[in-house]
């Protein structure tokens, strides 16, 4: 089988930021006169055209009703054969522990603005911040998606916990709460049925499962090669780890980026306040475009890269 590969980007708006870093709502900037979509989206469209990719965008539902800009832009996203994911309606991080009326809510408005704007229906879920539990996955099989894409089997806070973990460790005073984080690390690294009960292990057989499709770590230490990250790595040590990649992940590999990861800080319209709070937006814009496009390259060099909705009927082909 040939070994595939997935380009997924999640489109958050500066807002998204300004909730997770305590800003206040106001100092993000209106969405039409948003730099997440006036300027990082066209250049990752331009890049993927440029490479000849498809990729799938991750899109918050209200973003689309909210500006005609938003929405023509996506539009056009989907006639070049990019793929439209949900990733919710108002992106609430806290989206698995809403009432279920709203939760049901979220991922129904947004799928039907998203399927509007595709012009057919949308395949796949990506919950806010990775913050997937079973009740949330059976909703999302329940309203008919074909895939979920929502864990990140190391979540990038993990290294910063491990660390605190063996310090108290050290110190004679293990952490048992923490100890439970340990069970991410049994998440499988490819894709894989999962358990709509458990969705971080694979289903049993007749057990009632979705397709999930995880994003990249690298086994044993599992460190997260996504957007972020990859401005550590660079695009010499993502082509020299591309043999490991063919061993560990044989049938897919995912690369996930936010719009964010196309955005330097000097680019109009970024808030100082965000530059402050987010290191990576200090990385400027040509370097990142660089860094991209070497990446990109790469990725193609070894795989066939399709949309996440192909890639799941490819591999759950039964
Ligand atoms: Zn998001």
């Amino acid at each position: 089988m040939a070994r595939l590969a997935s380009v997924s980007v999640d489109l958050d708006s500066l807002g998204c930021y300004a909730a997770i870093h305590g800003l206040a709502p106001r100092v993000a900037p209106a969405l039409d006169a948003d730099p997440i979509f006036r300027l990082a989206v066209p250049r990752l469209l331009a890049l993927l055209e440029e490479a000849g990719l498809r990729a799938t965008l991750f899109v918050v539902g209200q973003d689309l009703l909210a500006s005609p800009w938003v929405r023509r832009l996506l539009e056009e996203a989907a006639r070049r054969g990019h793929e439209l994911g949900n990733h919710s309606h108002t992106h609430p991080y806290n989206l698995r522990t809403l009432a279920p009326g709203r939760r049901q809510e979220e991922i129904a408005a947004a799928g039907e603005a998203i399927s509007a704007a595709q012009g057919r229906p949308v395949a796949g879920f990506r919950t806010p911040g990775y913050n997937l539990d079973a009740s949330l996955l059976q909703e999302v099989a329940r309203q008919g998606y074909r895939y979920d894409s929502s864990l990140l089997p190391c979540p990038p806070y993990y290294a910063a916990k491990a660390a605190v973990m063996a310090a108290r460790w050290a110190q004679g005073e293990p952490s048992r709460s923490q100890l439970t984080r340990l069970e991410t690390l049994r998440t499988p690294l490819g894709p894989y049925r999962a358990a709509l009960g458990a969705p971080w292990r694979r289903a049993r057989q007749a057990e009632a499962s979705l397709p999930e499709l995880p994003m990249a770590v690298l086994p044993g230490l599992r460190f997260p090669l996504i957007g972020t990250s990859l401005h550590l790595v660079g695009a010499r040590g993502f082509r020299a780890l591309g043999p490991l990649l063919d061993r560990t992940h044989p049938s897919f590999f995912q690369l996930e980026l936010h719009a964010i990861d196309l955005l330097g800080a000097e680019d109009a319209g970024v808030p100082a306040a965000f530059a402050a709070r987010q290191p990576d937006l200090r990385v400027p814009w040509a370097a990142k475009e660089a860094l991209w496009r070497a990446v990109f390259a790469a990725l193609q060099a070894r795989r066939r890269v399709v949309t996440l909705e192909r890639a799941a009927e490819i591999l759950f082909a039964s």
